[in-house]
């Protein structure tokens, strides 16, 4: 085994009573009591204790790859090497950076104090929140219940995670292993679907970190407002993609079907649709179908590097959206087995069901437009997307891009790329969420960062600011906050 230390202090940690297994549904609110009580004790404050809940929950991945993997396979059909690539590795990637980097994350921040109430010193510190809900989806169900939980965890919080019951293989596998690898006491999950998560929405948390859609953003969101509970809300939308007549359409075909067509499309940043001139269009379309044959052989059916529709609701909004469409790829389909084959379609309408909401399947619109600004007009007119993404050599064109449209990212050359960057925010703005997470932002989001300022008591500089206040220190204030602004 190639971490640093056993699980067995996190599992000594945590012989107490069950709080990992899900409880039936009336006592979630003494789960939660449970675990506030866990916190006010003080248990999850020392940092060594937060490092061994990371290094077991690096452990609980290591030690349970093949089963983890079983189970992506059974809910998505995720080919165990993109698993590794954006679900496994990369919370792996992301505990080891937060262990790397935690202690100086931690340390007390000075910050500069106006000559006005010298002598003085200020800082920053973070304090944990409390305890903390993390609501996550189907499509990465992995990732994006881990990714949130290392932050929680990392700020020393208690947490309640809550899985999709929509990938209900991966929501049983880590039901089983929390109980296994965590500290009980503190870090509980509650498996479930609209119930549960209802119930649990009723409770006071100190945070709710949401994955998901706009639709339950909003539910959370006022469910939160309850008890002033601060929110994370990671959002989707979509997503576009930009393609000029600079570029080598080869190597854009290659990374846009890479971007749309891993995990059949189910991925929030996911190119939603693709904007071009009427010749870079005709261009790129044979470009995109000999990409997606390399990829995946002449009948994608056949590949295991090609996934599956989550579930029969999702396939039929899919195969529906293809209807009165040019298909230029793809679009044959398996109901039996929610096979939807890797899709391009041609010269879209701007006002077709597949452009008036976010496809997150493996259908790749083309729409063409007449400018540069006709794009960015079209960009802006629509909802803010959680990622833009731009292939152009011209930086005129990327500058028009960062400073004219507005979104969770922008990536130039490359789709879904940016949040293997640990130091860049992943989150999105305006209807494709708030907030961020990833690196040290994912400490801050589940930490408060409290002012401390402290000044002496002699000698006294501060006579010249308390009453009565004479025509001196009226003249010597003003003055003083004069130069100060
Ligand atoms: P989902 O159906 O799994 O729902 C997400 C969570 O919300 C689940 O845990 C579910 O139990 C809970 N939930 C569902 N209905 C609820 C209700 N009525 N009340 C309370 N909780 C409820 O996943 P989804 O929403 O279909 O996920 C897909 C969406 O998420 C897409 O829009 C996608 O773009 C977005 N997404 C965003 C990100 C991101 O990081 N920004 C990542 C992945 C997905």
């Amino acid at each position: 085994m190639s971490i640093d230390a056993s699980p067995a202090e996190a599992v000594a940690d945590a012989r107490t009573p069950d709080a990992s297994v899900a409880p039936p549904r009336d006592d979630v609110g003494a789960l939660v009591a449970r675990l506030r009580s866990t916190f006010e004790a003080g248990r999850t404050k020392p940092v060594a204790w937060r490092i061994r809940q990371l290094k077991a929950l690096k452990a609980l991945l290591l030690e349970n790859t093949p089963e983890i993997e079983a189970a992506l396979i059974t809910d998505l059909a995720k080919n165990p090497a993109e698993a590794q690539l954006t679900e496994i590795g990369f919370v792996l990637a992301e505990i080891e950076h937060t262990l790397a980097n935690l202690t100086r994350w931690l340390r007390p921040k000075r910050v500069a104090t106006p000559l006005l109430i010298a002598p003085s010193s200020a800082k920053t510190v973070l304090e944990p929140l409390g305890v903390v809900l993390v609501i996550a989806p189907w499509n990465y169900p992995v990732q994006l219940l881990l990714v949130p939980i290392i932050g929680a965890l990392a700020a020393g919080n208690a947490l309640v995670a809550k899985p999709s019951e929509l990938a209900p293989a991966t929501s049983a596998v880590f039901a089983k292993l929390f109980a296994r690898y965590f500290d009980q006491r503190a870090v509980a999950i509650v498996e479930g679907g609209v119930p549960e998560t209802t119930e649990l929405l009723k409770q006071r948390f100190d945070h709710i970190f949401y994955t998901g859609n706009g639709r339950v953003g909003r539910i959370v969101m006022h469910a939160a407002a309850e008890n002033l509970t601060p929110v994370t809300l990671e959002l989707g939308g979509k997503s576009p993609v930009y393609v000029d007549d600079t570029v080598d359409l080869r190597a854009v075909a290659h990374r846009v079907a890479w971007g749309k067509f891993m995990n059949a499309g189910q991925t929030c940043v996911a190119p939603d649709y693709l904007l071009a001139s009427p010749a870079v269009a005709a261009a790129l379309e044979p470009l995109l179908t000999e990409v997606i044959a390399e990829f995946y052989g002449p009948d994608p059916a056949t590949s295991d590097s090609f996934g599956r529709i989550v579930n029969d609701a999702q396939f039929e909004r899919l195969t529906g959206l293809l209807a009165g469409e040019t298909v230029v790829a793809g679009g044959e389909s398996d109901a039996r087995t929610r096979y939807l084959a890797p899709t391009v379609l041609h010269d879209v309408d701007r006002t077709s069901a597949v452009m008036a909401q976010e496809i997150f399947g493996p259908i790749l619109p083309i729409v063409t437009v007449d400018s540069l600004n006709d794009a960015i007009s079209y960009i802006n007119a629509g909802d803010k997307p959680l990622a833009l993404y731009v292939f152009t050599e011209s930086k005129a064109v990327r500058r028009r891009f960062i400073t004219g449209t507005s979104s969770g990212a922008i990536a130039f050359g490359v789709p879904a790329a940016h949040l293997l960057v640990q130091g860049l925010p992943f989150g999105g703005v305006g209807a494709s969420g708030m907030g961020a997470y990833h690196g040290e932002r994912s400490v801050q989001v589940f930490s408060h960062e409290k002012a401390v300022l402290s000044k002496i008591l002699k000698p006294d500089t501060f006579n010249l600011v308390y009453p009565p206040f004479t025509q001196k220190k009226d003249a010597f204030i003003r003055g003083f906050l004069r130069k100060l602004t």
